[in-house]
């Protein structure tokens, strides 16, 4: 009976409300072709899923205390990493950039989205439709601040990223709406 609950919850997500919300009306920003291209789309039943069930196992584990990652994160990264924190929208080193390369956890260094899945969302975090991987985000419900969310996080180290939405402009209907401070871009 939970699990029913939740399924509906979570199937009655939108409209969604909160930080990372709002979406615009720019183009998906398609300089190649993806590097998951020929894997089917990740959709929100997927994500639902994964939310309950469990990711597919990650390549490997990263797991460090709070001391340990304060030495390696500035305080704004910890906060936002470690402590599920959000940063100001639009004010993120990552928000409007539409470079090419591969974003990474800022924790970890695991892959975690491509720049050629990265898209203009207008919410003021960088924002994507797909990760390079199905095994490389960890997908939890959120009902912090009176919502029902579904939180992104790395499933190597457990970094937060932000929240996934199902108003995306992909082939799946997802945003990964994300910090930048989580992420860490390298380059292709
Ligand atoms: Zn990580």
């Amino acid at each position: 009976m939970p699990r029913i609950v939740l399924l509906i919850s979570l199937a009655l997500l939108t409209p969604l409300m909160g930080s990372c919300q709002g979406h615009g009306e720019g183009e998906v920003m398609r300089q190649g072709a993806s590097v998951n291209q020929n894997m089917p789309a990740l959709t929100w039943k997927d994500v639902i899923h994964f939310a309950e069930k469990g990711s597919p196992p990650p390549d490997r584990r990263v797991v460090m205390s709070d001391t340990e990652w304060r030495q390696q994160l500035s305080p704004e990264e910890f906060r936002i990493t470690r402590l599920k924190g959000t940063e100001r929208a639009f004010t993120g080193q990552y928000c409007e950039s539409h470079a090419p390369g591969v974003y990474a956890c800022r924790c970890c260094g695991t892959e975690l989205f491509d720049s050629r899945e990265k898209f203009e969302s207008g919410t003021g975090w960088p924002s994507f439709t797909q990760p390079v991987r199905d095994n490389v985000v960890k997908y939890e419900k959120d009902t912090s601040f009176g919502m029902v969310r579904v939180e992104i996080l790395c499933n190597v180290c457990d970094a937060h990223l932000g929240h996934v939405f199902p108003d995306g402009p992909g082939p799946g209907g997802l945003r990964f709406c994300t910090n930048s401070a989580s992420l860490v871009r390298t380059g292709e």
